[in-house]
């Protein structure tokens, strides 16, 4: 096909100041069909989506950034469908999170964060989550980002709308006017993402500007220790934030989920496999090809004391979590609490549990049977990637 245009680009040069950026944070609802109780598929991939753009200058994303943004979008009523029941807050949220610095499901301000939302909408149940290193492409935010890539194809940004705010080397001589063209740039990017229509559901964007960009630090509520080994149940890819049943604590439950999940908190997840003494559970994934993890409705009615090996199984008070987590298996133990049976995905949130609740201090636990990991990359310690 022959399509005569005039091509209009301007020549090679496109950076035109380094580590000025504008930084997207893309929110996408999830609608869930109703009735859908142990359908995978009632979980589908589309919805809302909200996209808060940033200017890279001034502000950076952060988990109080992304706790801003949530309490936005709660507002718009283009969310309202999947966040909304009876003009309040759904009481169960989940957010499904990579695992980047400002939004990893395992660090403390993250969970502070989720606390704060916790409270703040009377929630019954919070969980985050995030997929194991190379798995957030199964993120299904994913399928979002490519129309919203397409949209940018040729697009070029205006820098300077409002004049020039730069000398010859690219540096600002003017930040005032730096923050005004930003603006004007993050708005431009803006307008053009609104007009992204997926399977029907909007796109809003908004331009955040530099002196409101964050949830105010000193406004979120700190929990005690106490409250947190009651209501929070932590580990590397699922830390859980759940009401308990103590009416002078949390307000009266709202959703039918403790009635799904009687033990309150969904219990670890343990790999099953038919051999011929039985059901039986490993204790390390070696064969893992054999073994299954079953649904959390099957999880919930197996009798995992039957199941493991009996030195396994009378190590733990509660199952840990992280039980199958290949990077924590060598260092489980440690990070049980010996004195209420507790699992703590992070050292310093089970030492805080030692020294605050049991009011024992000193050296706290030992440090049994703790296996250096082998250091692959240096910032995620822990895990072997
Ligand atoms: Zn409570
Ligand atoms: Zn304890």
């Amino acid at each position: 096909m022959h399509v005569e245009y005039k091509v209009s680009l301007p020549d090679h040069n496109w950076v035109v100041a380094e580590r000025r950026k504008l930084i997207p944070t893309l929110y996408a609802g999830i609608d869930i069909q109703k009735d859908g109780l142990g359908r995978i598929e009632a979980v589908g991939c589309s919805g809302p989506k909200y996209i808060a753009i940033r200017s890279r200058k001034r502000t950076t994303s952060t988990a109080y950034s992304h706790g801003l943004d949530f309490e936005k979008f709660l507002e718009l009523p283009e969310f309202d469908k999947i966040t909304k029941f009876d003009n309040a807050v759904k009481p169960v949220v989940v957010f499904v999170v990579d695992g980047g610095p400002d939004e990893n499901p395992r660090y403390q301000k993250m969970i502070q964060v989720g606390v704060h939302h916790f409270r703040q909408n009377n929630l019954d149940a919070l969980f985050i989550a995030a997929n194991a290193p190379g798995g957030s492409a199964f993120n299904r935010i994913e399928r979002r980002m490519a129309p919203l890539s397409k949209d940018l194809t040729g697009l070029i940004l205006p820098h300077e709308q409002y004049g020039n705010h730069f000398d010859a080397q690219g540096n600002t001589i003017n930040p005032k006017l730096e923050e005004k063209n930003f603006e004007f740039a993050g708005k431009f990017l803006a307008e053009v993402w609104s007009a992204v229509v997926l399977d029907n559901y909007p796109t809003i964007d908004e331009y955040i500007s530099a002196e409101n960009s964050e949830l105010n630090r000193e406004s979120l509520e700190e929990v005690d220790d106490k409250w947190f080994s009651t209501h929070i149940r932590t580990s590397q890819y699922l830390p859980q934030i759940v009401k308990c049943f103590d009416v002078n604590c949390c307000q009266k439950v709202q959703s039918s989920f403790f009635t799904i999940v009687p033990s309150r908190v969904l219990p670890a997840p343990i790999l099953v496999c038919h051999t011929v003494e039985g059901l039986k559970a490993p204790i390390n994934r070696a064969d893992t090809e054999k073994y299954k993890f079953p649904s959390l409705f099957a999880t919930q009615i197996l009798k995992a004391n039957e199941l493991l090996p009996r030195s396994v199984e009378s190590s733990y008070k509660v199952l840990p979590y992280d039980l199958y987590s290949p990077s924590m298996q060598s260092v489980l133990p440690t990070h049980v609490c010996k004195h209420c049976g507790l699992y703590f995905e992070s050292y310093v949130m089970l030492k805080e549990n030692i020294i605050c609740v049991h009011k024992i201090t000193g050296k706290c636990q030992p440090e049994v049977g703790r296996v250096k990991p082998l250091r692959i990359d240096a910032r995620r310690k822990q895990e072997l990637m």
